[in-house]
This record gives C-alpha cells, structure tokens and sequence, in this order.
C-alpha cells in the first residue's frame, strides 16, 4: 500500500510531547540537491521519523530512509540502481556551544530552532549517505568514461556555509 507523502515540516519539541512518529514517502524527483548528485532520479524514497525525550528531556529524532536510487557505475560508467539506506539519530539541543560538546562524545547533537524542514533534512542524510565511488555489486567490464558526478564531500564545504537544515 502506497504510504502518504511526509509533511514538508514538522515541530519536533511537539511530536517528543507525543512519542509519536512519522512516516510517509517523498518524491525523489522533486529533490533537486539530491539530483545535483544522483541524476535522473524518479521514484520514491520511504521515511520513518521517531520522536522521543531522552533521560535528560532533550528532543531525540531517530529514522530511517530507504530508496532505489540509479547511480552511474564508477567502473562501468553505466548507470545502476543500488538500494540506498540511511539511518539517523539526532538529539536537540539548545545552544552551538552544547552541540559541540556532544559531538565531542561522538553524539550527533543539533541546535535547531522552530520547524524543522523534514524533506530538507531527509534529502542531506541521503545525500550524506551516497557511496563514494558507487559500482555494480557483480562484475563489470571497466570501460566508458563515467559520467562525471559530483560527489557530497566535493562540495560539503559549501554547505556549512549555508545549513540546509536550517528552516
Ligand atoms: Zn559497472
């Protein structure tokens, strides 16, 4: 049964009152920093987002994405479809300076605000979570340049200066 599309944003601080969570579809096609570097991608991708207070009270986001993305063959230069996951766990904290304590624990922490922008934030982890050089699982005859695709960490730098998940 096809899942409802997720909603574009969402009050995180709300939904950990509810321990409730999320979960729908997103439209791969309509987005674009993801096509910026897996082209040419239609179809779906399937979220849950869990919400939930930590023995501390902060705000805890957990979730997982999947999708069958189409990715270009380093070896091959062919394009493939690969089964693409990813998995997150973010707690909310209320200032920079107690993010990066936590990541300092290794903890993947976040200072945000008000809404948060749940296609936004779901598109960079499956972004984040691209193969560097993607290839066919079975053999493959090295052959065609392949198609040139930029690859996240190529242009990370870029987005710290502009957070895409800031609302
Ligand atoms: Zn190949």
């Amino acid at each position: 049964m096809p899942l409802d599309p997720l909603p574009k944003l969402a009050d995180p601080r709300r939904l950990a009152e509810l321990s409730t969570k999320l979960e729908g579809e997103v439209d791969l096609g309509a987005c674009a920093r993801l096509q910026e570097f897996a082209p040419e991608n239609a179809g779906r991708a399937q979220a849950v987002f869990a919400f939930s207070r930590d023995a501390q009270g902060r705000v805890v986001m957990e979730g997982e994405a999947r999708a069958a993305l189409r990715l270009v063959c380093q070896r091959c230069g062919e394009p493939f479809l690969d089964t693409h996951r990813a998995e997150w766990r973010v707690v909310f904290v209320p200032s920079e300076d107690e993010e990066r304590r936590l990541a300092g624990e290794g903890i993947d922490a976040w200072c945000q605000q008000g809404l948060l922008d749940v296609i936004g934030f779901l598109e960079e982890e499956l972004i984040l979570a691209l193969p560097m050089a993607p290839h066919h699982r079975e053999d493959c005859e090295p052959g065609h340049e392949p198609e040139s695709v930029a690859h996240p960490f190529a242009v990370l730098a870029e987005w710290f200066e502009r957070d895409p998940r800031e609302t």
